[in-house]
């Protein structure tokens, strides 16, 4: 019996959605599914009652360098709407200071003047404690060193990840830089952007295809893969396998909305002290959202907590050594399922953001047509 090409794509997220979109434009019938009611994954975004653009699994801010081949991609599916994100953060007094750590946030922490890239870097130099790091605190000791760490960076780290920094790959830490310059973006990567209708209305572009078909509030079950040649699996790669290794740890955020009526003084407010929220969202900030008739703003919070909390709803890996020997234990066991890949943050334990995600996918889909076609030749 011939073995039908069609594939089943299991999650509708970035990953997914790239990959369905590859195949179908390379002839393949793909089948996607997501046991979620929408597509979009935790990028899906939604107008809520007042006309504001919500995103609904905590802010997506989209950056990348223009010329990437993420961006060209995506670039076929939106028009884009350019915004370059700010974060401030409460200090203990109630004023507000911009992360990443800049020259004006040293200022204002330490109460000095540094009127040169020099003197920051000097003030630096004397705070940090030399080292190579090995995990997100050590990294934090060689950046920042420790009385900027306490501020900005242990008390969040924790509660974000529920584990010392000691404990989380220096990964973790390196994703925020330090400048010595004023730059108050929180990215400088040369293309940051929205799409102009939100992100769930780019996936629909995506999605819209004659070879693709979704089926929504769908849950993955072997029974899917009967006449399908190969399968994208982006649930966690542990629930796959029955949780036999043991779980793989994951956080979770739990959201708390509101309404307030003055202006925050950046979109995002970070609140870096040991309470529990991490951070607050006003959502009219961000270009693409439109603003309430009544005057006030809708802000979402924060509340870190596990997944194991939150009805196993995965958002960051915790990757440490252990964690991530755990996963090669999984990994190695996918290996001996040649039909099935694993993708996207859950798949892959990896901490992924949407263009590095996008890239992934476009290439892991063209090494998936390539041996493909090897296969047939
Ligand atoms: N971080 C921190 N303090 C902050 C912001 C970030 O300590 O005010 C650390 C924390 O460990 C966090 C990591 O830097 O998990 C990455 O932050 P980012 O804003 O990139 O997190 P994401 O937007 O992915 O949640």
């Amino acid at each position: 019996m011939r073995m039908s090409s069609a594939v089943l794509v299991v999650g509708a997220g970035f990953a997914g959605a790239v990959l369905a979109r590859e195949l179908a434009e390379a002839g393949r019938t793909v089948r996607v599914i997501d046991r979620r009611p929408h597509i979009g994954g935790n990028a899906f975004d939604a107008l809520n009652e007042h006309g504001e653009r919500l995103h609904v699994y905590g802010p997506h801010l989209l950056h990348g360098e223009a010329d990437s081949v993420a961006i060209r991609w995506l670039s076929r599916f939106t028009e884009w709407e350019p915004y370059e994100h700010r974060v401030r953060a409460v200090l203990a007094d109630g004023r507000t200071t911009p992360l990443p750590v800049n020259r004006t946030t040293l200022e204002d922490v330490f109460g000095v003047e540094l009127p040169t890239e020099e003197s920051a870097k000097e003030l630096l130099a004397s705070e940090v404690v030399a080292g190579t790091p090995n995990n997100t605190d050590e990294f934090f000791l060689a950046n920042v060193g420790p009385r900027l760490a306490d501020i900005f960076f242990r008390p969040y780290t924790r509660k974000m990840w529920g584990v010392s920094p000691t404990q989380l790959e220096a990964a973790v830490g390196a994703r925020l830089p330090v400048r010595w310059n004023r730059d108050d973006r929180y990215f400088t990567d040369s293309f940051q952007a929205m799409p102009k209708d939100g992100f769930t209305a780019m996936f629909e572009r995506i999605l819209d295809h004659p070879l693709i078909s979704v089926s929504l509030g769908q849950s993955y079950g072997p029974d899917l893969d009967a006449d399908v040649s190969h399968t994208f699996l982006s649930l966690p790669i542990d629930e796959y396998f029955g949780f036999r290794f043991g779980r793989l740890p994951y956080r979770s955020i739990r959201f708390e909305t509101s309404s307030v009526s003055a202006d925050q003084p950046a979109t995002v407010i970070n609140y870096t002290d040991t309470g529990i929220y991490t951070r607050c969202t006003q959502w009219d900030l961000i270009p693409n959202s439109g603003r309430r008739q009544d005057g006030q703003h809708t802000v979402t919070r924060e509340i870190p907590c596990d997944a194991a909390d939150n009805n196993n709803e995965c958002y960051y890996p915790v990757r440490n050594s252990e964690t991530l020997a755990r996963y090669e234990q999984y990994e190695a066991l996918a290996a001996t399922e040649p039909n099935k890949t694993f993708i996207g943050r859950c798949g892959l334990f990896r901490y992924l953001d949407m263009v590095p995600c996008v890239n992934i996918h476009l290439r892991l889909a063209a090494t998936f047509l390539g041996q493909q076609a090897q296969a047939v030749a």
